[in-house]
């Protein structure tokens, strides 16, 4: 089968091989991928910024069929619908995985980064991993469950966006929009900050609910109109862009004693006035991809409707089509850009 690898470290070419189809093994279940999400995370993978183990094919943004059942997997048949969790394995022993953050194992070997991941035909994944998708969930929107469950593990689990909050975010790319929609489900007022370049997607953060969108180039009124469109100024910011200013920006914007949530990785070391954490006794959280929990908490998310993953898919791509896809990628496309392979 062909799939989209990345070749070895310090090349930052991708390329389509062709590779052996997985074999299924006890414990697990191969995947026939209905559709893989590009995540920023590939494109930081791509340039060396996010730790592989070339050469690995791609993609950890997973929806599909299960077509073919391990020895001793109970509970699951071949033909269903599903989605999977991103870990291949981890060490069961630390103290991570023992308190239930096995995203924080230091010894975690992900698909799309150190085992063969989702963009290919077809996917091994530990049955453990596997969530069923409901009826109300098609493909490819279901690969978007994967980043749903991330904004989740970052708004909701190590922060609590709530009803009547007053909500900042940047950069309104695919986590961006999610992000959105899980604060407004919240009960929250949303506004979005993009750049000039955003056009497109702003307006798609408005079409789900953002109570503003403003461009950040009207920066000295800035601070005013967010207010203005918040009722006040704004009690979480969440910083989904992973550009540097973005960061800087909401440490201003958002109100002393309000709270700061990194989505965003930067895939660098950024510069940070971080006095104003204390001057505002900010409370700052990051969260690192997701925990089983944050997963049954997007699956009900999205069954319920109450956040739309279909309005988030932007484009679709057929997988020998995968420069096409990067490219839109790059280009700020509105909405998550996905492979069909
Ligand atoms: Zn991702
Ligand atoms: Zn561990």
């Amino acid at each position: 089968m062909l799939a989209l690898q990345k070749i070895a470290i310090g090349e930052e070419r991708l390329e389509l091989r062709e590779v052996p189809e997985p074999e299924v093994r006890p414990g697990h279940v191969v995947l026939d991928v209905a559709a893989a999400g590009i995540c920023g995370t590939d494109l930081h993978i791509m340039k060396d910024e996010y730790r592989s183990e070339p050469p690995v094919t791609l993609g950890h943004e997973v929806a599909g069929t299960i077509a073919a059942v391990g020895e001793g997997v109970l509970g699951w048949h071949v033909g269903q619908r599903v989605v999977s969790e991103t870990y291949f394995s981890v060490c069961g022993r630390c103290e991570s995985c023992r308190t239930g953050r096995p995203n924080l194992c230091a010894r975690r070997r992900s698909i799309g980064s150190f085992e063969p991941g989702g963009f290919a035909k077809r996917v091994l994944v530990p049955a453990t991993n596997l969530h069923a998708l409901p009826d109300a969930l098609g493909f490819p929107e279901a690969a978007l469950v994967e980043p749903l469950a991330c904004v989740v593990r970052g708004m909701l689990e190590l922060n609590d966006v709530q009803a009547g909050d007053r909500v900042v975010i940047t950069g309104p790319g695919p986590i961006g929009l999610l992000a959105l929609q899980v604060a407004k489900a919240s009960g929250a007022r949303v506004v979005m900050l993009g750049t000039a370049a955003d056009t497109a997607r702003l307006a798609l953060a408005r079409r789900l609910g953002a109570d503003a969108v403003l461009a950040v180039e009207a920066a000295d009124t800035l601070d005013v109109a967010v207010a203005d469109a918040l009722g006040g100024p704004a009690d979480v910011a969440i910083e989904c862009s992973g550009a540097a200013p973005a960061a800087g920006l909401l440490l201003r914007l958002v109100k002393k004693a309000g709270r700061y949530v990194q989505v965003g990785l930067y895939g660098t070391a950024i510069s940070l006035d971080m006095d104003q954490v204390c001057y505002k006794e900010l409370r700052v959280s990051g969260s690192f991809a997701t925990t089983p929990s944050s997963w049954y908490r997007a699956l009900a998310l999205a069954e319920t409707g109450a956040v739309s993953l279909a309005a988030v898919v932007g484009s679709t791509f057929a997988l020998h089509d995968w420069q096409r896809a990067f490219d839109a990628v790059t280009q700020r496309v509105p909405g998550k850009v996905l492979l069909i392979p």
